[in-house]
């Protein structure tokens, strides 16, 4: 048995045995949040016990929390967990996006200071990259920090903060200098969210939710030993974490994109019927639909692929771009005909006429519409694609 083999048939003992039946399926994945109760036990273990085995950041050091694994030792564990239906025992910012930019632009001190932490669920982490004027153009900020002494005095505001009321960190992008031309001033600090100088205020959406806030900085500190990289060389460790942020090895290789329900296939045969020869009976839907799968089924390939020839179990560049792109363009394709092929049924909000599925597609076909805007729109996915992949001219 070759060592993948064998570390595949570890993996799956030690999964099957340790992974319990309420971390299994639809349900709450942990952030680290000091401010968010974890309801179910079963989550809890199932956190504590990834946690112990290195598996909340499998591919970092074991000397800050995570598991050394290889780029394939990775894609075996995701394999496996996905075969259990095993939820990720930790999401958000953390290990997906301040995480792995700090392990290539931090210094020794921030590594040991802020990724333990991260790996062991003690700490969450939100955004502060957008402002009100500057989303799209995100390098014209004028969120202001003035250095003094030790620290840098944070003034100004930023806008759809994700998750900002209940993070603990935020790493931001600030203008250190505002004579120099628009990319060469800025630097990306962290700082606390607990500190006089935050305020946070909630957006509330029609829905009722609040996903994302204003946070406003009032002589806000951030300590100079929180600084990323150099002064003013803050846009170039922005830009990576961005690509952390549009296709970090996790989607990549699919941990998270999960679906709930039944497969489009089965969908479309049970709203539409079948017709003499076993098909889909709405032949315009059913060439929609094997459209679909046949792009999904070529995006899965290419994800494959890049995962395989990635050396460092690290995410591409410029390249990710086309990931993110291609990835919410296709979700958004398959939750519209998911809507579609249930006809009247496929616009459930709530009440009984309708079933969990129908809610859940309805739902996820409106919050998809974001995808499209937010880690940066797809317009601008495709200038980065255009200049940065394809070196086409400006
Ligand atoms: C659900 C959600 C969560 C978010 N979470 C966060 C977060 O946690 N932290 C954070 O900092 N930000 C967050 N954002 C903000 C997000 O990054 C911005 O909305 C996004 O970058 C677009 O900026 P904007 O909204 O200012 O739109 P604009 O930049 O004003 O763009 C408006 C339109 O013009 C188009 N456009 C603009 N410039 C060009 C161009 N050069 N070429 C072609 N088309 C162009 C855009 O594609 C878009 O269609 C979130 C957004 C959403 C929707």
């Amino acid at each position: 048995m070759s060592q993948i083999e064998g570390f595949r048939e570890e993996t799956r003992i030690w999964l099957e045995k340790n992974c319990p039946t309420g971390a299994k399926g639809i349900g709450q994945v942990p952030t680290g949040s000091t401010k968010i109760k974890i309801e179910d036990p079963d989550v809890t273990l199932w956190l504590d016990r990834m946690i112990e085995k290195g598996w909340t950041a499998p591919t970092w050091p074991k000397e800050f929390g995570g598991a050394d694994l290889s780029t394939e030792e990775y894609v075996v564990l995701i394999e496996e967990m996905r075969r259990l239906d095993a939820r990720p025992a930790l999401g958000g910012m953390g290990t997906s996006m301040i995480g792995p930019t700090l392990l290539e632009y931090g210094t020794d001190e921030q590594k040991q200071e802020h990724l333990p932490k991260i790996a062991k669920a003690e700490v969450a982490w939100c955004q502060g990259y957008s402002e009100p004027g500057s989303g799209s153009d995100l390098a014209s900020l004028n969120t202001r920090a003035v250095d003094s002494g030790d620290h840098y005095l944070i003034n100004g505001q930023k806008i759809w903060t994700s998750g900002a009321q209940w993070a603990d960190w935020m790493f931001c992008l600030v203008r250190t200098d505002p004579e120099v031309p628009k990319h060469n001033g800025i630097s990306f600090v962290l700082l606390s969210m607990a500190q006089p100088g935050v305020t946070v205020k909630p957006i509330r959406l029609i829905s009722g939710n609040s996903p994302f806030c204003e946070t406003f900085f009032d002589d806000a500190v951030a300590y100079k030993a929180n600084l990323v990289g150099e002064l003013n060389k803050g846009w170039t460790v922005g830009k990576r974490l961005l690509q952390h942020e549009r296709s970090g090895m996790a989607s990549l290789v699919g941990a998270q994109s999960r679906d709930p329900g039944a497969t489009l296939q089965e969908v479309a045969h049970s709203y539409l019927g079948t017709d003499r020869e076993g098909k889909v009976a709405d032949a315009a839907l059913r060439s929609r639909a094997i459209n679909h799968e046949i792009n999904d089924a070529a995006f899965a390939l290419t994800r494959k692929r890049t995962v395989q020839e990635a050396e460092d179990g690290n995410t591409p560049g410029p390249a990710t771009s086309i990931f993110k792109m291609y990835g919410t363009e296709l979700e958004q394709d398959k939750s519209s005909l998911m809507c579609e092929i249930r006809g009247t049924q496929g616009i459930g909000w709530e009440g009984s006429s309708f079933d969990s599925d129908e809610i859940e597609w309805t739902r996820s076909w409106l919050s998809n519409r974001a995808a499209s805007i937010y880690s940066g729109t797809n317009e601008i996915q495709r200038n980065i694609i255009a200049k940065r992949v394809l070196g086409l001219p400006d």
